[in-house]
């Protein structure tokens, strides 16, 4: 198998053109197509992106699939993103201290996995507030996969403090005893439920909101904003309804917020470098999505 870019300067698919994709179930309404082939096309590169439905008890013979059609790499996205890992002959620090990956290149034959959604958000956050994570207090709402790979790439990061609070709690003392376990530099604390995290918001820099809580733009938020400093920042990392309820509430603080569209971004840019070794245009891809998502 060849290792080098593949270059294409005419943005067809052809003899040559190197195969990309994300696996997911369902998969029809990803997003990241879109974004991902705009930027190979910017980036006149010899690739394709496409999407494939991979129901759970096929992802065994989807990755051999791919391995034997010599797919250059793909994308991960729910279920799989804890599946797949069995799969995988290696994976990076972070999406192991996650225990997901989103991203796999296909190594000249070796499939290794990464986690890009957590260092996606710090990504996003910095561009959008210009959050430095080094010493910040940060709340977590939500344990599932995307708590985790925030919390892996936050506390590698050299978040100071994370305050995690979640429906399940069980799920957050083993999230927080993991990561503990993992990064020492990090004061991690678990409360007991939303309202215990809204009553200790006080010192917060940044809270992040990591579960599918605020997708209906009707529902209450999450959680009541008022004790938060005037210089925290809100990041939810739902992204449809742009404005989500806990956006809503902090907006009506006057607090700085975010949805998740430029995560979505940002970790698509990050993967695409690990498949590529190429940069994609800054904000290329982020463009795209505000295009498709005109709210
Ligand atoms: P997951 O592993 O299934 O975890 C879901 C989380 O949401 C858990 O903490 C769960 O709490 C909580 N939750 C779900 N329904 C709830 C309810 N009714 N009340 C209270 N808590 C509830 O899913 P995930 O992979 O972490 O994804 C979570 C969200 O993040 C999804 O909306 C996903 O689209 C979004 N996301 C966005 C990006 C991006 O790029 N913007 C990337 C990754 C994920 P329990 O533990 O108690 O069940």
């Amino acid at each position: 198998m060849e290792c080098e870019v593949a270059v294409n300067v005419n943005n067809q698919v052809n003899g040559t053109t190197k195969i990309l994709c994300i696996i997911g179930h369902p998969v029809r309404h990803s997003l990241s197509p879109a974004m991902q082939n705009a930027a190979l096309r910017a980036c006149g590169l010899d690739y394709v992106y496409v999407p494939f439905d991979v129901a759970p008890e096929d992802l065994g013979a989807a990755i051999t699939g791919l391995q034997a059609l010599g797919v250059s790499g793909f994308n991960v996205t729910i279920p799989h993103k804890t599946g797949i890992m069995q799969y995988l002959d290696d994976v990076d620090a972070t999406a192991e201290a996650a225990g997901a990956v989103n991203t796999v290149k296909n190594d000249c034959g070796r499939l290794i996995g990464y986690n890009t959604d957590g260092d996606g958000l710090i990504r996003s956050c910095a561009h959008e507030f210009g959050f430095n994570a080094p010493g910040a207090s940060i709340a977590i709402i939500g344990a599932g996969g995307a708590a985790r790979g925030a919390v892996a790439a936050l506390c590698r990061a050299g978040a100071g403090r994370i305050v995690i609070a979640n429906r399940t709690r069980e799920r957050a003392s083993e999230l927080a005893s993991d990561m503990a376990a993992r990064f020492p530099d990090t004061v991690l604390h678990v409360v007991e439920g939303f309202k215990a995290l809204e009553e200790g918001l006080a010192d917060i820099d940044m809270l992040v909101n990591t579960t599918s809580l605020g997708m209906n733009r009707d529902s209450e938020p999450v959680l009541r904003l008022a004790r938060l400093p005037r210089t925290a920042v809100i990041y939810d990392m739902v992204y449809a309804p742009p404005v989500t309820p806990l956006l809503r509430e902090a907006a009506g603080l006057g607090l700085k917020g975010a949805n998740g569209l430029g995560m979505l971004a940002a970790q698509g840019e990050l993967a695409f470098t690990i498949w590529t070794g190429v940069t994609p245009p800054y904000g290329l891809m982020k463009s795209v999505l505000d295009g498709i998502c005109d709210y």
